[in-house]
């Protein structure tokens, strides 16, 4: 079987399926034949907590309402031991080597499908009562231990395959294990994709119905840059696989070299390069890499790897501290949290980030006693080394100012407890089409702005960045990109501040160009960008690229933008495919 999705996360990967479903509450995997004995035991627990559970449900139900609305739980009471469910599961964990949750869904599959065919009201309703106690005995499969527990002991590289993945589920695993993701849903600047870049796993985003049908334990390879997926490939294609594999290792080894070289252009134009990270061990990466230091900190994956502890200050301080003083002297840009209310008591809440509600500074503006404290740990570490703060989702000079006005306040609790604070850099995302189109009023509060393109696309176009089924019309060439990026760049020039671009937008050496075009000259990026960019820029003259920046803003559709661009590329240089 070959599907094909967005590829997101470039690279190839072979590995058995392990399937998550329904925001990682529902596991299917294969496991090893010594472990059928323990997870029929699992499933045995399983059904005596929920026996426990469905009592006291009856008990409960019985006294406040009576008896006779209490024969429901009866039903269900049965059917913890009904041989169709129960034995039959029993029967798949031995025969196939599913866990005992696959073993359970697939049980009940077979009684719906029977169910299905019968003409009986009765019965179908009965379906709904079959639904519940899998649901509870799957829930009591999930308590009986921590989930990601349950495949440590699997052999073999493993493929996640999720109709939803969110980075605090990445976060919880042992990503080295891992040599692909694939998800139902996503595109190319959803989160879990950002951060599959980051950690070099390939991914492919917008499947539509992978962890539907891939079943656990197959063979899945997986190529990240095509979006193709094969599964149980025949030996020619997977031969086939491998040779990509080797030849995509041969390119990111001949982009080595650039790791070391500055990126200036053909006619010596100084670029800055960064990185884009989301740990504070990430560092390192982005040295490696050749970034001159980190362009954004993305603060709020610090809830999804370490949840609420990660809210107070001094667990935030120690983070930032090792962030900056590994990077020293490289700067350090640090990003207050970027999430919504729900997401700050739980990473995975409601999967992303509200959308248009209270997030971001928002968020911030909204809850001071979460702000302080981040606000502290911020100005503590900047004692380390060179550090800025950067607000995201900034819509106004009206909130950059509420924002700057915690700072002092943040800054006149440190030296009230005798703590010296250097001064800060305080600069703003532009990533709202307000804060873009009124960049000349927010320059004159902020001392850098930072373009966060994921986003200004999104709301500049109206295209959700992390519905597949929309990503044909997220197009960063559209004209109205091009435009808002000349409007703010001429902003910042106006008013002398420094102007980066943070957004995915920076990290496609076609698209660097265009952006070089336009007069910028700071970028921050993925640490497995960074080589490729400045591969990029030594061969390319800025004067040349201004002029084809000019042809780009004068053109009409995001195509017209394309097609110069890559004649450009064309004639010039030798870049090769995006890491
Ligand atoms: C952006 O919006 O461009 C950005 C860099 O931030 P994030 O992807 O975290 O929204
Ligand atoms: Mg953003």
């Amino acid at each position: 079987m070959r599907l094909t999705g967005l590829g997101v996360s470039p690279g190839i990967g072979v590995g058995k399926a392990l399937v998550l479903r329904r925001g990682a509450r529902d596991f299917r995997f294969r496991i090893p034949p010594a472990r059928v004995e323990r997870e029929i035991e699992l499933l045995a627990e399983a059904r005596q907590r929920s026996r426990e559970q469905l009592q006291q449900i009856r008990q409960r139900i019985a006294a406040s309402a009576g008896a006779e609305h209490a024969y429901l739980f009866d039903a269900q009471l049965l059917m913890l031991d009904d041989a169709m469910l129960i034995d039959r599961a029993v029967e798949i964990i031995r025969t196939e080597q599913l866990n005992a949750g696959s073993a359970l869904e697939r049980a009940f599959s077979e009684i719906s499908a029977l169910f299905d065919q019968g003409e009986d009201a009765y019965l179908k309703e009965r379906q709904g009562d079959v639904g519940d106690v899998v649901g509870r005995l799957c829930m009591n499969l999930r308590t009986g231990g921590d989930p990601l527990e349950q495949f440590k002991d699997l052999d073999g590289p493993l493929v996640l395959v999720a109709d939803e993945l969110t980075p605090s589920v990445i976060a919880q695993l042992d990503w080295q294990r891992f040599s692909a993701f694939l998800t139902d849903g996503g595109s190319w600047t959803y989160h879990t994709a950002i951060l599959a870049r980051s950690i070099h796993v390939p991914a492919v985003a917008g499947l539509r119905n992978a962890s539907t049908v891939i079943a656990p334990g197959a063979v899945v390879a997986v190529d990240g840059a095509s979006g193709e997926v094969f599964v149980d490939p025949d030996p020619a294609t997977l031969e086939h696989i491998r040779a990509r594999q080797q030849r995509r290792e041969k390119f990111e080894q001949s982009l080595d070299e650039y790791r070391r070289l500055p990126p200036v252009t053909e006619d010596g134009i100084q670029i800055r390069l960064e990185a884009n990270v989301e740990s504070p061990d990430d560092a390192m990466r982005a040295r490696e890499a050749g970034a001159e230091g980190i362009g954004l900190f993305r603060s709020e994956f610090l809830l999804a790897w370490g949840g609420q502890d990660a809210l107070t200050e001094e667990t935030q301080f120690a983070a930032y501290t090792r962030l900056v003083e590994s990077m020293a002297p490289g700067r350090v840009t640090i990003r207050t949290f970027d999430v919504s209310e729900g997401q700050l008591q739980h990473p995975d809440a409601d999967g992303a980030r509200a959308p248009l509600g209270l997030r971001g500074v928002r968020l911030s503006l909204a809850r001071d006693d979460v702000f302080q404290a981040q606000l502290r740990a911020l100005l503590r570490a900047a004692a380390f080394g060179p550090l800025r703060i950067m607000f995201p989702f900034v819509s106004g000079a009206e909130e950059l100012k509420d924002a700057r006005a915690a700072v002092i306040r943040a800054a006149e609790t440190l030296r009230a407890r005798g703590i010296g604070v250097p001064p800060v850099p305080i600069g703003v995302m532009i990533e709202v089409p307000s804060a873009a189109v009124t960049s000349d009023l927010l320059a004159e509060y902020a001392d850098f702005f930072s373009i966060g393109t994921n986003d200004l696309i999104q709301y500049c176009l109206a295209v959700d960045r992390t519905d597949d089924r929309v990503s044909n019309l997220y197009e960063p060439l559209h004209p109205a990109i091009v435009r808002t990026l000349r409007l703010v760049a001429r902003a910042a020039r106006r008013r002398g501040i420094p102007v980066s671009v943070c957004g995915e937008m920076a990290a496609d050496p076609i698209i660097l160009t265009l952006l070089v075009g336009l007069g910028l000259t700071e970028f921050s990026m993925a640490p497995t960008a960074v080589p490729l960019a400045k591969q990029a820029l030594r061969g390319l003259s800025a004067a040349e690229a201004t002029r084809v920046a000019a042809r780009a803003l004068r053109a009409r559709t995001a195509t017209e933008v394309e097609t110069l661009l890559a004649e450009f590329m064309t004639s010039r240089t030798k870049v090769g495919p995006r890491l």
